[in-house]
C-alpha cells in the first residue's frame, strides 16, 4: 500500500486526521470532492471580506486543550457572538438576558425578568418538559418561545416544535445579566486570515488532491491504503441500505452591496414564520468591517439563509437528532463497528450537531488512540 491512511474530507476532522498521522511518521493521502479544501468552514475573499461560504462559523470553546490546539494554526481576532432577532421589524437581543426581557416586559430588575417566566411556566403548566417547545417555555415563558423561537425553530428544522429533541435548544443560554454574549465559553473568535488559510495551515505539506469523490471510485481509493478516515455522511458510505438519515440542508442567497453597512451586526435572526429565510448574515462584522490593514471596507456581502430538507444531490449541514434518525444511525454504527479498517469521524460521519470544537476535541481523542 502507498498509504497509511486515506483522509475522506478535507473539513476540520479530516485535516486535524491528517496532520497528527502525518507527524506521527506515517503516510497520508487526503482527499476531497470539492474543487477546495476545508469542509464547511471554507471562507472566501469577496470585497477584502472572507465570506464563510457553508455558513457562518464562530469558534469557541471552554476546552483549554482544544484552544491551545487549534491556535497553533490560526491567530484569533476578538469577534464575540451577539445576535439580534428580528421579528416582524421588533429587534431583540440574543441569547436570552436581560436586555431581551426588558423589551419584551420592560421589566428592569432580575427578579421581575424571573417571576414573569416563573408565571408563564406555571400558567403552560410544564414539569418535565419532553420536547422543544416545553423546554423553551419552562426556560423563558411563553412570549419568548412564541416570538424568538417557535417561528425560527419551524424554519430551521422543518418541524414543530413539539416533534424536535429539546436539547436542541439548551444550547442558548438564559441569564438574568445584561450579557449578551451569545456563547459561554473562555475562548471565542475568528481566526485572522479566514478558516480556509487555517486549514490550509493544518494541511500544510501533506498531500491532499481535490475533486475526487470516494464513493464514485471506492475500489481505486481503497486500494491506496491501509486504513480509511471517512468523514462524509455514515449513511452514504454504505450505499443508505438500512434507509437514509434525515439532514437539514441550507440555501445560502450571497449578495455583495455598494453599501458600507447592511445591518450593523453579523447576524440577524428572523424568528417571525413569514419571512422565508431564517437569518441573514453580513460577514464584515466578524472581522469589525475591516481589511487586513485595518481600512474600513466600501462594500458589504450578505447572506441570506434558507433552511430546506435534504434531498440528494443536496449538501447536508445537520443532522436531525431526534428518536426516529436516532435510531437508525445506530444501526449504521453498529455496520460501521464491523469495517474493521475504517474510522467514521465529523459531523456527518458520526451524524452530531457537532460545534467545531467539539470536532477537534473527538478528532484528537481519536488520535490519541490511534496513533502509537
Ligand atoms: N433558536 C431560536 N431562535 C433564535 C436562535 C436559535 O429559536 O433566534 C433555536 C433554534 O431551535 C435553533 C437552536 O436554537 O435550532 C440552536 O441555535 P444555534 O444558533 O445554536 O444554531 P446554529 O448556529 O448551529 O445554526
Amino acid at each position: 500500500m502507498k498509504y497509511d491512511y486515506l483522509v475522506v474530507g478535507a473539513g476540520l476532522y479530516g485535516a486535524i486526521f491528517a496532520r497528527e498521522a502525518v507527524n506521527k511518521g506515517k503516510r497520508v493521502l487526503v482527499i476531497d470532492k470539492r474543487p477546495q479544501i476545508a469542509g464547511n468552514v471554507y471562507t472566501e475573499k469577496i470585497e477584502g471580506i472572507h465570506v464563510h461560504k457553508y455558513g457562518a462559523h464562530i469558534f469557541h470553546t471552554n476546552n483549554k486543550k482544544v484552544w491551545d490546539y487549534i491556535t497553533q494554526y490560526a491567530e484569533f481576532n476578538r469577534f464575540t457572538n451577539s445576535p439580534v432577532a428580528n421579528y416582524h421589524g421588533e429587534l431583540y437581543s440574543l441569547p436570552f438576558n436581560m436586555y431581551t426581557f426588558n423589551k419584551m416586559w420592560g421589566v428592569v430588575t432580575p427578579e421581575e425578568a424571573k417571576e414573569r417566566i416563573e408565571k408563564q411556566k406555571r400558567e403552560a403548566g410544564i414539569t418535565e418538559p419532553k420536547n422543544l417547545e416545553e423546554q423553551a417555555i419552562s426556560l423563558v415563558g411563553t412570549d419568548i418561545y412564541e416570538k424568538l423561537i417557535k417561528g425560527y425553530t419551524q424554519k430551521q428544522w422543518g418541524r414543530p416544535c413539539d416533534q424536535l429533541p429539546a436539547f436542541i435548544i439548551k444550547r442558548l443560554p438564559v441569564r438574568l445579566t445584561f450579557d449578551n454574549n451569545y456563547f459561554n465559553a473562555l475562548y471565542q473568535g475568528i481566526p485572522i486570515g479566514g478558516y480556509t488559510k487555517m486549514v490550509e495551515n493544518i494541511l500544510d505539506g501533506i498531500e491532499v488532491r481535490l475533486s475526487e469523490d470516494f464513493l464514485e471510485d471506492r475500489e481505486k481509493f481503497c486500494g491506496l491504503a491501509d486504513k480509511i478516515v471517512y468523514t462524509g455522511p455514515i449513511d452514504a458510505y454504505f450505499n443508505y441500505r438500512l434507509g437514509t438519515l434525515e439532514y437539514r440542508s441550507v440555501r445560502f442567497e450571497n449578495e455583495v452591496l455598494d453599501k458600507p453597512n447592511f445591518q450593523g451586526n453579523a447576524a440577524v435572526n428572523y424568528t417571525d414564520t413569514e419571512t422565508p429565510w431564517t437569518r441573514i448574515i453580513e460577514h464584515k462584522w466578524f472581522e469589525f468591517g475591516r481589511d487586513s490593514e485595518g481600512n474600513e471596507l466600501p462594500k458589504t456581502v450578505i447572506s441570506r439563509e434558507y433552511s430546506s430538507e435534504w434531498k440528494p444531490g443536496d449538501e447536508p449541514y445537520y443532522p436531525v437528532n431526534d428518536e426516529k434518525n436516532g435510531a437508525l444511525y445506530e444501526s449504521y454504527r453498529e455496520l460501521a463497528e464491523k469495517e474493521k479498517n475504517v474510522i467514521f469521524g465529523g459531523r456527518l460521519g458520526e451524524y452530531k450537531y457537532y460545534d467545531m470544537d467539539q470536532v477537534i476535541d473527538a478528532v484528537l481523542s481519536r488520535t490519541e488512540k490511534e496513533l502509537v
